[in-house]
């Protein structure tokens, strides 16, 4: 029996405790004082909110496992300085491993990385380090706008990055490309900004040569590839233009998309234009978009619902709940195997 695994989910619902140290600690930085020492959560807080969310929609829709980080929009890397980061990130990293340590068969940890405008990767790499090597996380989230929405970092293939994908290959995990919450008010952080930023960073890849100097470097571009797809003969004519090699050479053997397309006919372009072998099923549940769509009477979020709908052949499908996830994540692979799935 094939396994159906959600590549793509946020712990959005946290126990309240957390999120209001975080205000504490942001308040504290602003104030020049220490940040309050991090609450005591019992685990009936984190039971509490996951079985009443994630857990119930798990079970509901009929998944069977979460890839599962931190809320993205809260990573909030502009916020403070790279101390606040570092702290932030601890914190918000336990958090899922306890939730995995909660549910081993449902949950698997992605962390986020201590990332700040103005400071080296040093600290991303030993946090992530931490993360797999001993909260057993098997990927992370590489945030690459850290500024929150003035894009002046240095893009994707620059050599200042190269750090921490050394890092990432020597760990065999790859990294979700996601930015978090904007702080530029023409930028919508979930409708603007994160599509924008899905569909810059595949820009960013197509000009360098980041996987010539790294071939075996993964990233998933979320929420579908942001307008990729459905622009995808702009870019392969930019590729040209540019005179990169085909993007199915360039670029296609390490980069991915994942599913979090909230309608029909957006996934049946996803799986038309894109290869099945770059296609991992994603949800982004419980998260951007929480309502029901009125045309459907499903949740837009379902996303499962739309891979179930599509007119592909079973290998297909078991693909794109299961077997990429698995070749994308292999210490995912590794840990299924363990539990004899
Ligand atoms: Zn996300």
């Amino acid at each position: 029996m094939s396994l159906i695994i959600d590549c793509h989910g946020h712990y959005t619902t946290a126990p309240e405790a957390h999120n209001q140290w975080r205000e504490a600690q942001v308040a504290a930085h602003k104030a020049g004082q220490p940040a309050p020492l991090y609450p005591d959560i019992p685990d009936a807080a984190i039971v509490e909110t996951i079985e009443q969310n994630q857990l119930r929609l798990l079970k509901e829709r009929g998944a069977d496992l979460t890839i599962f980080s931190p809320r993205a929009s809260a990573m909030a890397h502009h916020v403070g300085d790279e101390a606040v980061s570092v702290s932030w990130a601890f914190h918000c990293n336990n958090l899922i491993a306890r939730v995995v340590d909660l549910y081993p068969e449902t949950f698997v940890g992605v962390c986020m990385l201590p990332q700040s405008p103005r400071a080296t990767l040093t600290a991303s790499i030993t946090e992530l380090r931490r993360c797999v090597e001993e909260l057993g996380f098997i990927g992370c989230n590489l945030n690459p706008d850290p500024s929150g929405g003035h894009f002046d970092h240095p893009p994707l293939t620059d050599t200042s990055w190269y750090p921490l994908y050394e890092e990432m290959c020597r760990l065999d995990v790859p990294a979700m490309i996601h930015v978090s919450g904007s702080c530029n008010h023409g930028l919508h952080a979930t409708g603007a900004y994160y599509i924008a930023a899905d569909t810059i960073a595949f820009m960013q890849l197509i000009e360098g040569d980041l996987f010539k100097d790294f071939p075996s470097l993964r990233f998933i571009i979320p929420h579908g590839g942001g307008a990729v797809p459905y622009h995808w003969g702009r870019y392969r004519g930019l590729a040209d233009m540019l005179k990169k090699p085909d993007l199915a050479n360039h670029l296609m053997n390490n980069v991915f998309f994942d599913t979090c397309v909230y309608h029909q006919p957006g996934i049946n372009l996803l799986a038309e234009v894109i290869d099945t072998k770059n296609i991992l099923f994603g949800s982004e549940m419980v998260g951007a978009v929480r309502g029901i769509d009125r045309q459907t009477g499903h949740y837009f979020d379902d996303t499962k619902r739309y891979i179930d709908n599509l007119e592909i052949s079973v290998e297909a499908r078991q693909a794109i709940f299961e077997h990429n996830a698995r070749r994308v994540f292999p210490r995912l692979d590794r840990h299924l195997a363990r539990q004899g799935r």
